[in-house]
């Protein structure tokens, strides 16, 4: 087939609706491609009895960079929803994310900052080391035993299906420990979801790009070949070097969903349970993250699984196993000079939304300069 597009994008995700974005906007004909049925990857939401699901999970767009919080916002309008999540252990109720409500809750005898610093000092002393090398040492540090065995031992332990002594130190360091009465997840100047769902917002971003949904690169490979002039890939990179080196490991997730008749069921958008014995990690209530008020509701718990060739990758699990196979990997795709590598699943790495955008933008700029 002859050359017909400029750019053939892998992905109908993030990084590839930004990337479709910019360059139909810089005069650059791009075919974006999906193997699923729908745009958006895991950030697409779908409205049902009026509640727009996220689907793949949730998706809280936050960001300190207001140059990304404007663009953005060129494609939505964010509504003012703030992260603050509930954490379930027993038939204990704790807020996150580590703070004043969650100290005085945990010890009745804490009512001061000062109070909570001098007990999680004690609390340290039992397990503090130097330099911490794996997530236990890391989380013991930072908040001390009872907080690490309440509120993070279990529930990182289901999410990441490994011991907290062999995972990384990094992902805790996710979450703050704030001394004020403030029960907001993130620390970004910037917060909210996309007002009427995510999949709106993508569908502006590729309103210029041709799409074809339910069309898998591998499966298509010959017709795909001479398509266009460059490739932006933004699948697994393992898959697409045919798993050479063996497959980068990923954790998956499991959603049951149910619709509730009830307008109610949890007051929250996000419950974690981080009992070791509930076999799920959260529980989402989609209609919180637009202040819904339906008469039905809908639920997700979240199950966390193993991924096996074949299943959907959710998270990159980023120690250094992998990481350094993923370099394996990286070192091929330079290699490929006419393929560009990008995104979670391209770059193999933990990525926040505003993150995905970011790079994306980046790499635009340079492909077009
Ligand atoms: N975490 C935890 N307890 C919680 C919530 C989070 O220990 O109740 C830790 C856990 O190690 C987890 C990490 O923080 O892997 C990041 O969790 P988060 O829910 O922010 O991850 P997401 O899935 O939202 O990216």
């Amino acid at each position: 087939m002859d050359r017909q597009y400029d750019y053939l994008i892998v992905g109908a995700g993030l990084y590839g609706a930004v990337c479709a974005y910019e360059l139909t906007q810089a005069g650059k004909k791009c075919l974006v491609i999906d193997k699923r049925n729908h745009i958006g990857g895991n950030v697409y939401t779908e409205e049902v009895e009026g509640i727009n699901v996220h689907k793949y999970g949730a998706h809280i767009f936050h960001t300190s960079d207001k140059a990304i919080w404007n663009y953005v916002n060129q494609f939505a309008e964010f509504n003012n929803y703030i992260n603050a999540p509930v954490a379930r252990y027993k038939n204990e109720l704790y807020n996150l994310p580590f703070n004043m409500n969650t100290f005085t809750k945990l010890w009745p005898d804490v009512f001061t900052p000062q109070d909570a610093m001098n007990r999680i000092a004690e609390e340290r002393k039992q397990g503090y080391v130097e330099e911490p090398k794996n997530l236990q040492e890391q989380a013991i540090n930072l908040v001390g035993k009872t907080i690490y065995e309440k509120l993070i031992k279990g529930y990182t332990e289901k999410q990441w299906g490994k011991s907290c002594e062999e995972l990384p130190a990094f992902i805790i360091k996710r979450l703050p420990v704030r001394f004020t009465f403030d029960n907001n997840y993130f620390n970004d100047r910037y917060q909210g979801i996309p007002v009427g769902g995510y999949t709106k917002m993508i569908e502006k971003m590729l309103v210029e790009a041709d799409i074809k949904l339910n069309y898998d690169y591998f499966a298509h490979k010959d017709e795909l070949k001479n398509i266009a002039d460059k490739i932006i890939y933004t699948g697994a990179i393992d898959q697409y070097f045919d798993y050479v080196y063996g497959a980068l490991e990923y954790r998956s997730i499991r959603l049951e969903t149910e619709t509730l008749d009830m307008p109610n069921y949890q007051g929250n958008a996000v419950v974690n349970y981080t009992a070791k014995d509930v076999p799920f990690t959260r529980i989402i209530e989609h209609k919180h993250f637009e202040f819904g008020q339906q008469p039905k509701t809908i639920i997700s718990k979240e199950f966390s699984s193993t991924w096996q060739v074949g299943d959907e990758p959710y998270y990159p699990v980023n120690n250094d196993k992998n990481n350094a196979l993923y370099q394996k990997y990286k070192a091929l795709a330079e290699k490929e000079l006419n393929v560009i590598f990008g995104g979670r699943l391209g770059e193999y790495k933990y990525y926040d939304m505003h993150n995905v955008i970011k790079a994306a933008l980046d790499r635009v700029q340079e492909l077009i300069k």
